[in-house]
């Protein structure tokens, strides 16, 4: 953990550089809003994805998003990650703090740090709002904003109905694509969010270069939506250079016990599914 001590030894100018999140005017929505909204996307999802529910895997990955969303900039509204039994290297996370992992990157992660700079991105995206904007400008463009609004705290099926309409969530968050900019908006948040929860940054630039030579091997594959990031190579080298110029405090987390204990956990599991062929 973080102290007083070690946040008061960073540099100023170390958080200088967090992003400030702007919230724009198409998203009206409050964090009650949100969180309904994502509640309701996440059951539509759920139903797509082959869920695991194993508690020792559960609480190892909620534990860690719960750490990274404490000490986020919007620590204000509830985490919560589960995880898909797929080969998918991937995670995404939806309006009001809802993730979802696959097993794919819980496979391929070599350290918790890696992991906890995947969370953390996620996190980012949650912090900047970017999903629940994305959602906002496209129900507005679909002119099934209003009624989205109108039915966020009901209690009905009308915003699952409507997303179905819509070809489904993942059809949905397929084409929602997150701009470059909010990719790296992301990456830059998860960063100062790590430094702030006590874990090595130094995961995401270990992460990311795996990412990109496993591209590289044809053999390989990479999750489609992974695959719409800016390229990591590029990315590790922006949070590369984020680290240089920062003077790290002493003592953060690379690995734990409970890492390795979660990856054995994995070996137990049913074997996970494979993506439809494309
Ligand atoms: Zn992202």
């Amino acid at each position: 953990m973080i102290t007083r001590r070690s946040l008061l030894a960073l540099p100023a100018t170390l958080y200088a550089a967090e992003p400030k999140v702007v919230t724009p005017a198409y998203n009206t929505l409050s964090d009650a809003e949100e969180i309904a909204l994502g509640r309701k996307f996440a059951a539509t999802l759920e139903k797509d994805l082959p869920i695991l529910s194993v508690s020792a895997l559960d609480n190892y990955v909620n534990g860690i998003l719960t750490e990274l969303a404490r000490k986020s900039r919007r620590p204000n509204i509830p985490y919560i990650a589960k995880v898909a039994n797929t080969v998918d290297v991937n995670a995404i996370s939806l309006p009001g703090g809802f993730v979802f992992v696959y097993r794919g990157l819980l496979e391929m992660v070599k350290t918790e740090s890696e992991l906890a700079a995947v969370l953390s991105h996620e996190v980012g995206h949650i912090v900047g709002r970017h999903s629940a904007n994305n959602l906002m400008l496209d129900f507005r463009a679909r002119q099934v904003y209003e009624i989205v609004k109108r039915n966020l705290e009901l209690r009905n099926t009308v915003i699952e109905e409507i997303i179905e309409k819509l070809g489904g969530p993942l059809v949905i968050l397929t084409r929602l694509r997150y701009s470059r900019e909010l990719e790296f908006e992301s990456d830059l948040l998860g960063h100062y969010n790590m430094l702030r929860a006590n874990w090595d940054p130094a995961g995401i630039v270990r992460f990311f270069k795996r990412l990109s030579l496993s591209r590289k091997d044809p053999g390989d594959w990479v999750d489609s939506a992974l695959a719409t990031h800016p390229d990591p190579a590029e990315r590790a080298q922006r949070i590369q250079a984020e680290i240089d110029g920062s003077r790290l405090p002493s003592g953060l987390t690379t690995n734990t016990m409970s890492f390795g204990a979660m990856k054995l956990g994995l070996k137990l599991l049913p074997a996970p599914v494979r993506p439809k062929a494309k």
